[in-house]
């Protein structure tokens, strides 16, 4: 692939180096002059790697993330609104989409004699980033923000990769990483090889529902790198010819964060750094996205929108997930689906059109301290417990 830097806004480009930002200061992305993309007829085995051809590095490191699984969910249609389809990307090997970006980073790291990448992370991308190093044999360094819950560090600390709990600002943290003169490869949230690899969940979404794509994509943002991925991969297929109707991308984004949805409500034509109450999205809680005023463009320009939600739809989105469709998902993924409904409702999507979901990273890694319904019983009583519970 012919492996040149792009600003999505001001157009100018630059030969790859490790430029991450435009003189204009917005984020660039890896952008080829011509797009020559066919689906690829490899194995679905090969997961994201299948894209090699579009990817700025083509040789796998460590789990194929990707290939993960489309499903319909008849049984949320009603609560959502629409025709609901749900792209688990907690099915990657470490439990978020974020391994798509991993992969490509430390590849790209590897292939160029680095011996050390590293990322400023709320949790996933700092475990994601990890454990890819660690399947290459690449020292790793993570940034993620002092009071990270002791879960999430324990299962990155698995990988062994040098943990620094950093005190203050994280976006001027974030960006420090970015320009700071050091050995080590940052591969954060919108970083354009991160960006590219991740724009392989929207060629699978858009291939595992051909002929028809879908009407509409939701997906929460944080950074916006997400966002940003799934933009630039529907504009690839596009000009590619393989998709004439491109799906709008709505964005969700949860009430005590929402930057990116309050530029988007006040019709500015970028977004402004808010500050941001606690919620239990941590994973996109963030008041400063470098990405912020790329994601709104992503959601204007294909005819989407950016939405928040509150922590009780969140909850109550994460409960119909787990109970109607076995699917369990941290907060941060169930926005999508308080997202639809609410978008739904407003009409914004129709009764007849078919939306996927992008569920971003697994619930099977965090736990609550929720309520839990149960019963103590002792083994005499199986047989009348059994009936009792059936008969009703
Ligand atoms: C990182 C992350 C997001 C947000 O993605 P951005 O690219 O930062 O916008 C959403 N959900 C989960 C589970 C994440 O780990
Ligand atoms: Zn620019």
């Amino acid at each position: 692939m012919n492996r040149r830097l792009r600003c999505y806004d001001c157009g100018t480009a630059y030969e790859v180096d490790d430029r991450k930002r435009c003189e204009c200061g917005e984020p660039l992305w890896f952008d080829a002059d011509t797009i020559e993309f066919e689906w690829p007829d490899s194995a679905w085995s090969a997961g994201m790697w299948r894209y090699a051809d579009v990817l700025p590095v083509s040789d796998p490191v460590g789990l194929p993330p990707g290939a993960t699984p489309l499903v319909r969910a008849d049984g949320l249609d009603e609560y959502a609104g629409c025709a609901l389809y749900l792209k688990n990307e907690a099915q990657n090997p470490t439990g978020s989409f974020k391994d798509r970006g991993s992969a490509v980073g430390v590849g790209y790291a590897l292939r160029t004699g680095r011996k050390w990448v590293g990322a400023v992370s709320h949790g996933n991308m700092a475990l994601s980033t990890s454990a890819y190093a660690a399947s290459a044999g690449l020292e790793c360094a993570v940034f993620v923000p002092a009071d990270t819950p002791k879960g999430r560090l324990e299962l990155i600390a698995r990988h062994d990769p040098r943990i620094f709990r950093v005190e203050g600002d994280y976006g001027t943290l974030y960006e420090r990483t970015l320009s700071i003169d050091s050995d080590v490869t940052f591969v954060n949230s919108d970083t354009p090889l991160r960006v590219a690899g991740q724009k392989t969940v929207a060629y699978e979404i858009v291939e595992q529902l051909q002929p028809d794509g879908p009407d509409a994509i939701v997906l929460p943002v944080s950074s916006g790198g997400q966002a940003s991925a799934v933009w630039k991969a529907v504009r690839e297929l596009e000009a590619a010819g393989l998709i004439d109707e491109p799906p709008r991308l709505y964005l969700v984004q949860a009430a005590s964060c929402d930057p990116v949805a309050t530029a988007y409500r006040e019709d500015e034509p970028t977004v402004r750094p808010v500050t941001a109450d606690e919620t239990i999205a941590v994973s996109i809680a963030n008041g400063d996205p470098p990405s912020g005023t790329r994601a709104l463009a992503a959601a204007r320009s294909t005819g989407g929108a950016v939405v928040s939600v509150s922590d009780d739809e969140i909850h109550e989105a994460m409960d119909r997930l787990s109970t109607g469709a076995g699917i369990s998902v941290e907060p941060s993924s169930a926005v999508t689906l308080a997202g639809v409904r609410r978008l739904s409702r407003s009409n914004a999507i129709g009764a007849d059109e078919t939306a996927v979901l992008i569920l971003t990273g697994s619930g099977y890694t965090e736990r609550y301290d929720g309520e839990v319904r149960s019963r103590t019983i002792d083994l005499p009583s199986l047989d009348r417990e059994l009936s009792h519970v059936t008969a009703r």
